[in-house]
């Protein structure tokens, strides 16, 4: 047993900052260990008011509450990225490990920043150019030195998909925000795969099986994540060798979901990673016997890391809510939805809805991916989360 974990240390006890569905999801996860966790969250309403050792209203990213909320803790993680970085490296300098490590967390949190350290480590990364505001930008395309398309990416600020678009024209252009960005080249993708890769403090770094994105044809969203991926064994040991490559650069600890693009002519690059528990792993709960929250914790409290080989073919697919909906969340069908086989639904607590706001997930198990994903699709149809 290592000598500081909450088997050797009654008073052992993890702060987490963020207190939304992941944050739960690590909730159920520690209370099946008996470890301790306090949450800090500015909503009185957020996912985990229930479930933790104490729950304190406040926000994560300011200094001054982030620090104090800390004090006494055993080890500091988070489950959103925009925590203040400079609270975590106070807070390592008093000897509390933070996970991620606040100098890693820095870079993630700027898109311009992650992709100059991909390049900088020798990382497969698309190519880009680095813009100092908008009207560099476009005095660039005006002058013909950046051509089109390219995906544009704001360095800071970005929330859902906001700091992200594909610029095909000058209409395009006219659409984006002010601020230090970056021109990618535009990849010709044949498929995203993601793969959550856990460190410790020890160096020990594992991964689990590389999930595939599956887009909805119309929707241009992820409609699907299934493991495992459909490409070749050998190809995919490719991908969970760059995504450990990843976090060895990073020297990181806890989580790091690397998201990767393998290419129409079979080249791998490294699109962005997180932090912190990813969408792409939520099907690790019923696909393998450790799952990336329990990953989490055991990274976090000095435990060796779980067993993360795929038991079964999962797919998991996201609940949210429908269009055209706000308000007091109701959900339709749900006791048709629960009576399906193989499948667990995950209800997030949320009490308002919004179109396509995540509201919960489902991981559907079966024989084959095909099976899996067919429960995963009955499923979803059946439960429609309205107001
Ligand atoms: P976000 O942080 O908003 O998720 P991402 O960097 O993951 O932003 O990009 C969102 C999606 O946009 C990706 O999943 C991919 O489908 C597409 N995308 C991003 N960068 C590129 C690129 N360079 N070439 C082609 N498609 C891209």
């Amino acid at each position: 047993m290592a000598a500081d974990s909450p088997f050797s240390n009654p008073s052992f006890q993890v702060a987490l900052l963020g207190g939304g569905q992941l944050g739960k999801m690590v909730l159920a996860e520690a209370r099946r260990m008996d470890i301790s966790v306090r949450v800090l969250d500015p909503s009185p309403d957020a996912p985990c008011r229930l479930g933790a050792e104490r729950f304190d209203i406040g926000s994560f990213q300011d200094y001054d509450t982030v620090v104090a909320f800390c004090q006494g803790a055993s080890s500091v993680g988070i489950e959103i990225e925009s925590v203040n970085a400079d609270a975590l490296e106070t807070l390592e300098q008093q000897g509390i490990p933070c996970f991620p490590p606040s100098r890693v967390l820095r870079v993630i949190q700027d898109k311009v920043r992650q992709k100059e350290f991909y390049a900088a480590q020798g990382l497969p990364t698309s190519d880009f150019t680095r813009y100092e505001s908008l009207s560099e930008l476009q005095t660039a395309v005006a002058a013909g030195h950046q051509s089109l398309p390219f995906v544009w990416k704001l360095g800071q600020g970005g929330y859902d998909g906001f700091g992200v678009s594909i610029v095909r024209s000058q209409a395009d252009l006219d659409t984006l925000s002010e601020g230090v960005c970056i021109a990618e080249s535009l990849v010709p993708i044949a498929t995203e795969i993601g793969v959550v890769v856990a460190r410790n403090e020890a160096g020990e770094t594992v991964c689990f099986p590389p999930v595939e994105m599956e887009f909805h044809p119309a929707a241009n969203q992820v409609e699907f994540v299934v493991c495992p991926a459909s490409l070749p064994v050998e190809v995919l040991k490719e991908a969970e060798g760059l995504a450990k490559r990843v976090a060895e650069s990073f020297d990181t600890l806890g989580l790091l979901a690397v998201e990767l693009f393998y290419t129409q002519s079979g080249e791998w690059l490294v699109n962005e990673v997180a932090p912190r528990p990813h969408n792409s792993g939520h099907l690790t709960i019923e696909g393998c016997s450790t799952s990336q929250f329990e990953q989490m914790l055991r990274a976090m409290c000095h435990l060796p890391f779980g067993d993360t080989r795929l038991l079964q073919p999962s797919v998991m697919a996201n609940i949210v809510g429908a269009e055209g909906f706000s308000g007091p969340v109701v959900y339709e069908g749900l006791p048709q939805a629960l009576q399906m086989p193989g499948t667990a639904f995950h209800i997030y607590g949320k009490s308002q809805t919004r179109p396509f706001r995540k509201m919960g997930h489902l991981t559907a198990v079966g024989a084959n991916v095909d099976e899996a994903r067919a429960r995963a699709a009955a499923a979803r149809d059946a439960l429609q989360v309205k107001a």
